[in-house]
């Protein structure tokens, strides 16, 4: 079996935070922790790697938000972790603070999948134009993949 390392679905539609948290309550409170974690992102404003392991390091991992991981933000229209490795020349600073290697059902099955079926879902999933909050809360359901293979058997 081979195994995952990144998944296009994971930057799909403005990116997906699916896997960065539990229990999400619903859209309207993931968006607005995202949005209060963005806020206190921008004033901390890191620049160096240790000014984000600070900020990451400002509360324990699971001290979340609404259910939502305190990292997720949303810059320019998408959401992000701050931490992740291609923003730090391969650094990865989510080590130690979540499960770098975690993949959704949904990102495991689509691996395994031939291009045409990939790209099948991927245009089944943009032609829905959802915004970035009921896209992760979906996928985290894992209700994509079950619509989409109810009617692509
Ligand atoms: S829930 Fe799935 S698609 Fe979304 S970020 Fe996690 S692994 Fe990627
Ligand atoms: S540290 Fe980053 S990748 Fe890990 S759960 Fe939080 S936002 Fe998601």
């Amino acid at each position: 079996m081979s195994i995952i390392i990144s998944s296009p679905l994971c930057q799909l539609n403005g990116g997906c935070l699916g896997c960065c948290g539990h229990s999400f309550p619903s859209v309207k409170k993931v968006q607005q922790a995202v949005e209060q974690n963005t806020q206190e992102f921008l004033t901390a404003a890191p620049q160096t790697k240790k000014e984000f392991l600070q900020f990451r390091d400002r509360r324990r991992p699971m001290d979340l938000r609404h259910g939502v991981c305190r990292n997720a933000v949303s810059l320019h229209g998408c959401v992000l972790c701050p931490l992740h490795p291609a923003r730090h020349d391969g650094d990865d600073l989510r080590q130690g603070h979540c499960d770098v290697n975690y993949f959704c059902a949904t990102a495991k099955k689509f691996a395994r999948w031939t291009k045409e079926r990939q790209d099948a879902f991927m245009r089944f999933i943009t032609d829905k134009k959802l915004d970035v909050f009921t896209y992760s809360l979906l996928m985290d359901k894992g209700k994509l993949l079950r619509e989409f293979e109810k009617n692509n058997l």
